[in-house]
């Protein structure tokens, strides 16, 4: 349920509120909007919640039921874009953020390298990943921590903010001392330790959607993070399993319009896991922007033939400046910029 308070609600009003619903045994989120705030009722109580019981007190406007389970990440609870801020961008605004670097960091020149070169083209943040989800455990697994340096030295340099995964609920405080954003794979979209843990952290998280998950399977993960008191939380859609096997997953263009609608939060797409071919990545990115995605996470490498992860799908420089050009046209046609 949530409780609208009138606009103007006075903070004794609002905290009468909030009073009464920790007395019924739930417990109170606050949306404070321009205009009025919004008290969002979560968790499990012996106590039946009335209508009644809210509406009369003073300062409130009106109560409403949230019909579906995911309450504090769906937009009948938040109806305005919650827009998330990532050292001087934003996602969920009218620009497009581009997230772009390697699949893993592979050493520190590298890395810096790849930062100047993605930046000059145009991106906004810089992904890499120092802890691998390999579905192999005789793959390259990352260089952790000495990796997580390497990032941390490619922001210095470029100013770019750094996304970066983690795997390990042990492992959050560690590379939140690194990372700006921490990304939740979709292999561990259901670890549900991890996503409380990256929720207590506080940081900001890309939450990317499971292989063999629904829409709402990942709304109710985001709401595990958002429970936490954390709402700096950005989906993202990176194609899920299908019966095709001339792509490497099959990108789920439903997802962006479907999860605008039904989330305030910002919606990312990664063509690169999506289709995990080079050469279609483009086309995908500029589907997703004209589909109405908030940003995209792309894979690039100085030489993909070589790259320790994920080189059959990764664009080389040029690949990426020339995605960017066209990015650029399609996001203006659809009203955005990037
Ligand atoms: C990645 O971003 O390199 C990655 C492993 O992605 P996903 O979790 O979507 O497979
Ligand atoms: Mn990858």
């Amino acid at each position: 349920m949530i409780v609208v308070m009138k606009k103007g609600a006075s903070a004794l009003e609002i905290s009468n509120v909030i009073a009464r619903v920790q007395a019924d045994g739930y417990q109170a989120h606050l949306t404070e909007g321009d205009e009025r705030t919004i008290i969002g009722l979560v968790g499990e109580s012996p106590t039946p919640l009335r209508e009644d019981n809210y509406s009369t007190m003073g300062g409130v406007d009106n109560v409403m039921r949230v019909s579906v389970p995911y309450k504090l990440t769906s937009r009948e609870y938040h109806p305005a874009d919650t827009q998330v801020a990532l050292n001087g961008s934003k996602a969920g605004g009218s620009k497009v953020l581009v997230i772009a670097g390697p699949c893993s960091v592979e050493s520190r020149e590298q890395t810096i390298e790849i930062a100047c070169a993605v930046k000059e083209a145009g991106a906004t943040a810089l992904r890499g990943g120092a802890f691998k989800p390999r579905t192999s455990p005789y793959s390259f697994q990352g260089h952790g921590e000495t990796g997580l340096k390497w990032l941390a030295e490619a922001r210095e340099r470029t100013g770019l903010p750094i996304v970066t995964e983690v795997m390990d609920p042990g492992l959050v405080p560690l590379v939140a001392q690194y990372a700006d954003v921490l990304q939740v794979g979709a292999r561990n979209m259901q670890n549900f330790v991890l996503l409380s843990e990256v929720g207590k952290s506080q940081q900001t998280v890309l939450l990317k959607r499971g292989m063999a998950n629904t829409m709402e399977d990942l709304l109710m993960s985001a709401e595990y993070i958002l429970a936490q008191g954390n709402k700096r939380v950005m989906l993202c859609e990176r194609g899920i399993r299908t019966f095709e096997k001339y792509t490497r997953n099959t990108f789920d263009i439903n997802a962006i319009p479907v999860l605008k609608a039904r989330t305030h939060l910002p919606v990312i797409a990664d063509p690169s896991h999506a289709v995990g071919y080079s050469e279609y990545v483009t086309s995908i990115a500029l589907a997703a922007v004209a589909a109405g995605a908030d940003g995209l996470i792309v894979e690039v490498h100085p030489t993909p033939e070589r790259a320790l992860s994920d080189g059959r799908q990764s664009l080389n420089y040029d690949g990426f400046k020339q995605m960017m050009a066209r990015i650029r046209l399609v996001a203006e046609a659809v009203g955005r910029t990037a």
